[in-house]
């Protein structure tokens, strides 16, 4: 049997891909939730990610999946509009007129910034088309350094920096121009005229963890089990322990560990999860992420992302039932306020839920004078100690590889956030990208190169 440990999109993908290669597989998830940080809440409605979820034009392998799992006619590209919020002012952002208008930035600001977008290089006034098609060139260029070269000292401290601030916090001059590029190629697929698609599957994603726990079969998904620990005989992994995180009579019987014969294990979960279980220390830091799902009566604003231009509680708003209509969800209009910790000290995780939502929806009061919080009708708040790395400068050497034979043992694969598919962004389609990645390995049908 392989064992996988956690059930969130990467090891759930790792499961249907080796069953599909007639493997016999078991899923562990310490919670008694499956799907991680892709997990929903209820509505009037449909269910909604408790963490706001979307898809880029770019990813191709969740969409496969979601066709091969017979989800495809409800897998839709509504248009998500963009704008800054600066000053007490929503500026649109989508449309090419919308960002000529748009007055923080001056006319040469905005043609370097679209030069950029658009995959050209204009230094030196000859324009040079293959610049930026390597990522990994710029994984050591500080951010800040690679936005003035290749723009203008203006794009980046009047466009880039707040969004930054917002994202990273002080650790913005830690994160690397790759991560940048690739976050403006990863998102760069626009309609000119419209704006961008982005992709959402009727009903939320949690359909498509719901899809792959039926195609894996809820026999071989056991929840409430945190595995704790990996057998190694002989340099290969043997088995796989679990502890039982529901059931506190068991524990008092004593009766709460199983001991599992594994022949492999992938471990689909954090890198901290992997060094508890196998010493394996990655280097890479993490954001945790606090997020509101805040339910109102009347839409606050037009924009479904909206990007905010100075030092607030929150990096961003992004207003759902702009981009999926209201009637899904019994007709409320649904905001996500959220912000990422870059420290667990920092006051706002230390905060409780109530103290959390008197802070943001009262700067929400400030940022739009016309609105109040009679509005809403329900705050929902969810946190994550480890939602996204941070991708500083150097990021690709710390990735950890799929297969760990030399670094811990036979047979230990690891597919994470913090795994080569989750950058230059982390996402569900990295996840499962992860998750086949590791399949193909266990299988043989992807040649595992190793270092001289
Ligand atoms: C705020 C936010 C916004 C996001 N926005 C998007 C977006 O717009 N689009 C997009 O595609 N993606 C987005 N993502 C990213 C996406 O949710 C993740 O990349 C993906 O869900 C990661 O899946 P995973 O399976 O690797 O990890 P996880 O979802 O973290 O799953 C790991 C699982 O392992 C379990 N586990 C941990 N330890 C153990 C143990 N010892 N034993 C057993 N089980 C264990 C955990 O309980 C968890 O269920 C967002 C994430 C966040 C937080």
């Amino acid at each position: 049997m392989i064992g996988i440990v956690g059930g969130g999109i990467a090891g759930l993908s790792a499961a249907y891909r080796l069953q599909q290669q007639g493997y016999d597989v078991q899923v562990f998830e310490a919670s008694d939730e499956l799907g991680g940080l892709a997990a929903t809440y209820e509505t009037s409605g449909d269910r909604i990610e408790k963490f706001y979820h979307h898809l880029s034009k770019s990813e191709e392998t969740i969409v496969e999946v979601i066709e091969e799992l017979g989800l495809g006619d409800d897998l839709e590209w509504p248009i998500g509009k963009n704008a800054y919020y600066v000053d007490g002012v929503v500026h649109p952002m989508d449309k090419p007129w919308e960002i000529l208008a748009y007055p923080h930035l001056s006319l040469y600001d905005k043609f370097r910034l679209g030069m950029l977008t658009l995959d050209v290089d204009v230094r030196g006034g000859v324009p040079k088309f293959d610049t930026y098609e390597s990522l990994e060139t710029f994984d050591d260029v500080p951010i800040r350094e690679f936005v003035e070269d290749h723009t203008t000292r203006g794009v980046y401290e009047d466009f880039v920096e707040p969004l930054l601030d917002g994202k990273f916090g002080h650790r913005k001059e830690d994160v690397s121009a790759a991560w940048f590029l690739g976050r403006i190629k990863f998102r760069g697929e626009r309609d000119v005229l419209r704006g961008e698609p982005l992709g959402y599957l009727r009903g939320g994603f949690g359909r498509l963890v719901d899809a792959l726990v039926d195609a894996v079969g809820e026999e071989n998904i056991t929840t409430g089990a945190r595995v704790t620990d990996l057998g190694v005989e002989d340099g290969a992994v043997a088995s796989l322990t679990t502890e039982a995180t529901t059931a506190p009579e068991a524990a008092a019987d004593g009766g709460t560990t199983e001991t599992h014969d594994v022949e492999s294990v992938v471990v689909a979960a954090m890198p901290n999860v992997l060094e508890d279980l196998t010493g394996y220390e990655c280097t890479i830091d993490f954001q945790g992420a606090v997020c509101a799902l805040v339910t109102m009566e009347e839409p606050l604003t037009d924009t479904y992302w909206l990007n905010i231009g100075h030092d607030a509680p929150f990096g961003a708003l992004v207003e759902h039932t702009n981009y999926v209509s209201p009637e899904r969800y019994g007709g409320d209009n649904l905001l996500y306020v959220a912000s990422y910790i870059q420290d667990y000290e920092e006051e706002l995780w230390q905060m409780d839920d109530d103290e959390v939502e008197d802070l943001w929806l009262g700067h929400v009061e400030e940022m739009f004078p016309d609105w109040d919080r009679s509005q809403v009708t329900e705050f929902r708040l969810a946190r994550n100690p480890r939602a996204a790395p941070v991708y500083e400068r150097g990021y690709l050497d710390m990735v950890v590889p799929y297969d760990l034979a030399d670094e811990v043992a036979d047979g230990v694969y690891y597919a994470g956030m913090a795994s080569r598919a989750q950058y230059p962004e982390r996402s569900l389609n990295g996840g499962i990208v992860a998750g086949y990645e590791c399949a193909d390995r266990i299988s043989g049908r992807k040649e595992v190169v190793r270092p001289e």
